[in-house]
């Protein structure tokens, strides 16, 4: 504002001293306007930021200290003088509680007039400034206020857990999930932090805190919380000052449970696969040193038997990697599916056709009722193939001598239901609900002699479940078993 002329509004009655004024004014490079009564000066005083308003006491129409009333609660940085023949400390005191900021009595000498506006000016390029600072600061510092909670919001809403910790070792930040992370109910600010977090975590943490790891480094260890069940790795990095010395360290702590227990599952897999492997051919090797061993006499009929049984175990061991290959087939997706439109009908009476042997073997009927007019399935041949081959197979294998197979389909809401019913040795309750583990076979009297994988009904899982649809058995022991597949009607 110092770059223009100051602006100005007189607002006087008298023309005389009005005019007067203005031209004094002028000649001192004043902007000025001017306002012959209190409406006028009013109407001016409002619509224009001056910065300086010379308002005469006594005007006929309104009042000067209402005009000044006016101007200073729509303007109020408007330095305004009152110009009065009349001065009275009252009405000193008034227009001063108003907001004048000077009084000029009349009739004053253009010095009077020039030296005390010079003050007026001072004061409002003044006000102006600081006015001008204080939103500068209000708008930094909101500024700073939205950022901080945009930046709070975000590192509160990140999966992983955020503590940081002062180089006294005192909690200076964390977030929610930090707590839970921790296994902790609370943390405060301040707080000495190895007295909170959990004894494998302290390790870590007050390296950093005793300062023998001074250099910003990130460090990497899974602890292990609550009995096993929660796994976390702390990544934990130095924070340093401008001048390199240490400031505290940021952990940042994430929940690695859930890939821990993969990688619990996939080696006992792996141990599980190891073992089953091992017994049949331990067993084949077996037979085979019998044979070789010139000191154990044996007879041709026991050497052919011990052969007999030798292919036996060597047959199953083939049977155990043909699964496990499927299996990891379709863990890995290596085989692409074909998918086609298939009637369940032609599936299930080729199944039946396909395994007619086994059932002739055991005298076994199948008596099925398979409506003709059912949905297509939008499926892989081989896939549904496989599924039905390893459920009926089972209804002859676990099933009695002269026993029954029951096939039906039907139509439930939006599935088709595949029921598949024996009259077999049937399942004890505890072993119906371990059916579908790997490797599972039920192991009793009724089962003794009849060999398998345990992961025929594994692999059946797997493709119900690519399928999107669901499996459920119903068994009594020594009775039969009734397997029913649903899969969806509409699967494209
Ligand atoms: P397996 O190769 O042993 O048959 P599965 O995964 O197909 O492997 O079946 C797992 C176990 O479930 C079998 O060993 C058997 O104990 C039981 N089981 C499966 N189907 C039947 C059935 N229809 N009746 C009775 N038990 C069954």
């Amino acid at each position: 504002m110092e770059d223009r002329n100051p602006y100005i509004l007189i607002v006087d009655d008298e023309r005389g001293l009005r005019l007067g004024t203005q031209r004094l004014l002028q000649s001192e490079d004043f902007t000025v306007d001017t306002a012959e009564n209190g409406t006028e000066g009013i109407l001016l005083g409002t619509r224009n930021d001056y910065d300086l308003a010379i308002i005469d006491m006594k005007m006929p129409d309104i009042d000067g200290l209402e005009v000044l009333k006016e101007i200073k609660k729509a303007r109020p940085n408007t330095v305004c003088f009152i110009a009065t023949a009349f001065a009275s400390y009252d009405t000193a005191i008034e227009a001063t509680r108003i907001g004048a900021y000077s009084y000029i009595p009349k009739p004053f000498t253009p010095e009077e007039l020039l030296h005390q506006l010079e003050k007026g000016y001072n004061q409002r390029v003044l006000t102006i400034e600081a006015e001008k600072l204080r939103k500068e600061r209000e708008e930094r510092l909101l500024e700073l206020a939205s950022e901080q909670s945009r930046l709070k919001t975000i590192i509160n809403s990140i999966s992983g857990g955020v503590l940081v910790v002062n180089k006294s070792g005192e909690v200076v930040y964390f977030n929610n999930a930090a707590l839970k992370n921790l296994n902790l109910d609370s943390l405060t600010i301040g707080q000495y932090i190895l007295d909170k977090i959990p004894e494998k975590a302290t390790e870590i943490v007050s390296g950093f805190i005793d300062g023998a790891t001074a250099e910003n480094l990130t460090k990497s260890i899974q602890i292990e919380l609550i009995k096993d069940t929660l796994f976390v790795e702390i990544i934990c990095s130095t924070v340093l000052n401008n001048d390199s010395s240490f400031a505290g360290v940021v952990l940042i702590i994430r929940n690695i449970t859930e890939m821990k227990k993969i990688e619990l599952v996939k080696s006992q897999f792996v141990s599980m696969v190891a073992h089953e492997l091992k017994t049949p051919v331990a067993a084949v090797q077996g037979f085979l040193k019998i044979i070789l061993d010139d000191s154990i006499p044996i007879t041709e009929d026991q050497q052919r038997e011990y052969l007999s049984r030798s292919v036996g175990r060597l047959q199953g061991l083939l049977d155990l990697v043909n699964d496990l290959l499927d299996i990891s087939r379709m863990e890995l997706k290596t085989k692409q599916r074909e998918l086609g439109s298939l009637r369940l009908k032609e599936i299930l009476e080729s199944t039946v056709q396909f395994l007619k042997f086994e059932c002739e073997h055991k005298n076994i009927q199948v008596i099925s009722g398979i409506p003709d007019n059912l949905p297509v399935l939008h499926a892989d041949h081989n896939e549904l193939t496989r599924l039905f081959t390893n459920i009926i197979s089972n209804a002859i294998k676990y099933n009695i001598e002269n026993g029954k197979i029951f096939i039906t389909v039907t139509e439930e809401k939006h599935y088709l239901v595949i029921a598949i019913s024996d009259t077999g040795i049937g399942l004890k309750e505890e072993d119906r609900k371990k059916l579908f583990h790997e490797f599972f076979r039920a192991k009793n009297e009724k089962t003794r002699g009849i060999s398998g994988t345990g992961l025929g009904l594994t692999i059946v899982q797997r493709i119900v479940d690519s399928y999107h649809g669901k499996i459920t058995v119903e068994s009594e022991y020594g009775k039969g078993s009734t397997f029913k597949i649903y899969l969806p009607k509409t699967n494209k």
